[in-house]
């Protein structure tokens, strides 16, 4: 039998990208540095995009089973609580782009993939294997994990997420770029919701240099939490008074119900948020980057999990098409990738932009989103919601 094909990380991306492999009849072996495969666990939600992939690798029912479909989004304004802006996600959505827009928890979704992996004969998942480095010898791979172990295959993906060390080997191009704000997220029940909030709907409140989101989760009993604020340093260690404090100055003149929000946060701990300037190519010889490894983007689209998804199936469709001639296999996954994962990674950046400006601006960017009609909306969304083509091979 061949080599199996070597994944290294076991999230989103990198099980989708086993699932799609072996539907094609191609072995893998995920290779997962933490001791167990799971997902931290908070919400996510999904674009309709991403059903295209489910549908695919036969994951749509298990997800819609556990997911949530909220009736819309909603943009507000932080300092007034006006509405600025939504996007209606009931019937004339689903119907405009043929699946729903959907809320999930991570950990819900995250252990389909895993059921549907563990059933396949041909996927072998392989947790506690934190690899230290690569070796690509031209006819094959092989990775050495920092216990000493090591594991041999036809070719390797970087499914390792932003801070990929597959990508650091590869490329050798530095961090992250941090954007010079900081994130909490937090789960509460929804009994304990003290907020005077919308609960049923994805809220998203943009204030200058902050932001709240807010959805539910598994069916109305959790309340899922992400703020956000800009600090002139990114440390993600401190305590917890101190957070407090600065959260309550960075939020000083936010509307009564952000500050509520606030109030029920976990602040134990905190992350820096940034993503990487998009590039053209993302493999070498037999190693190709996937998901965040490749094209970290910043969350305002709450698109990077579906990219990394989208690129799972993308990928194996290429390997299996190429026959074995991966440099072929690659460079179609890039054509058919790059500039789509890199109008996320823009288009993010530029919505961050406007949830967080200040002053006419402001004013300015709220016009231009409460002029749009429902069409305007999904006009503009086409692109991404409506899913991606493999290009042809000729
Ligand atoms: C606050 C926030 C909200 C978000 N909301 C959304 C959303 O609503 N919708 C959406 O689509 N996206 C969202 N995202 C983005 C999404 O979380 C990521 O884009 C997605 O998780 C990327 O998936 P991945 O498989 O590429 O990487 P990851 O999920 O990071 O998985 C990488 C895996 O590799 C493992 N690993 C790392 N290094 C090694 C190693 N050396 N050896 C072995 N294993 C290793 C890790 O343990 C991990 O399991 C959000 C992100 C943030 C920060």
């Amino acid at each position: 039998m061949a080599d199996p094909i070597l994944i290294i990380g076991g999230g989103l991306g990198g099980l989708t990208t086993a699932l799609a492999l072996a539907q094609h009849g191609l072995a893998s072996r995920v290779l997962e540095g933490a001791p167990e495969f799971g997902a931290i666990g908070y919400g996510i939600q999904f674009g309709p995009n991403v059903f295209h992939v489910l549908d695919r690798i036969g994951a749509s029912d298990a997800v819609l089973e556990k997911a949530d479909s909220p009736p819309a989004i909603l943009m507000f304004d932080a300092l007034s609580g006006k509405e600025v802006t939504r996007i209606p996600t009931g019937p004339s959505f689903r119907s405009r782009f043929k699946h729903p827009y959907v809320i999930i928890h991570r950990i819900d979704l995250h252990n389909v993939l895993l059921d549907s992996c563990r059933r396949n004969p041909l996927i072998m998942l392989v947790p506690d294997a934190l690899v230290a480095r690569h070796e690509d010898r031209g006819d094959g791979v092989s990775v050495a994990t920092e216990d000493g172990r090591s594991f041999e295959g036809a070719m390797l993906v970087g499914a390792d997420g932003i801070r990929s060390r597959t990508r650091a080997q590869l490329f050798a191009d530095g961090d992250p770029r941090p954007n010079g704000f900081m994130g909490f997220r937090t789960i509460v029940p929804m009994g304990d919701v003290t907020a005077d909030v919308q609960r049923d709907i994805v809220a998203l409140w943009g204030g200058p240099g902050f932001h709240i989101v807010h959805y539910p989760l598994r069916h109305d009993t959790l309340f899922n939490i992400v703020a956000v604020f800009r600090r002139s340093a990114h440390s993600e260690r401190g305590d917890v008074a101190a957070y407090r404090a600065e959260l309550e100055h960075a939020y000083r003149d936010a509307h009564p119900t952000m500050k509520a929000l606030l109030a029920m946060l976990d602040l134990s701990r905190r992350q820096a948020v940034g993503d990487r300037d998009p590039i053209r190519h993302w493999h070498k010889g037999r190693v190709v980057l996937l998901g965040d490894a490749a094209h970290p983007t910043l969350q305002s689209l709450a698109q990077g999990a579906c990219m990394a998804i989208e690129d799972g199936l993308g990928l194996a469709d290429c390997i299996a098409a190429a026959s074995g001639d991966y440099e072929a296999a690659f460079r179609r996954y890039e054509n058919a990738r790059s500039l789509r994962t890199a109008r996320v990674t823009v288009e993010s950046r530029y919505i961050w932009d406007v949830y967080h400006a200040d002053g006419v601006t402001r004013d300015v960017y709220w016009q231009m989103l409460g002029e749009r009609t429902e069409a305007d909306t999904f006009r503009c969304l086409a692109w991404l919601y409506d899913g991606f083509a493999l290009p042809s091979t000729h």
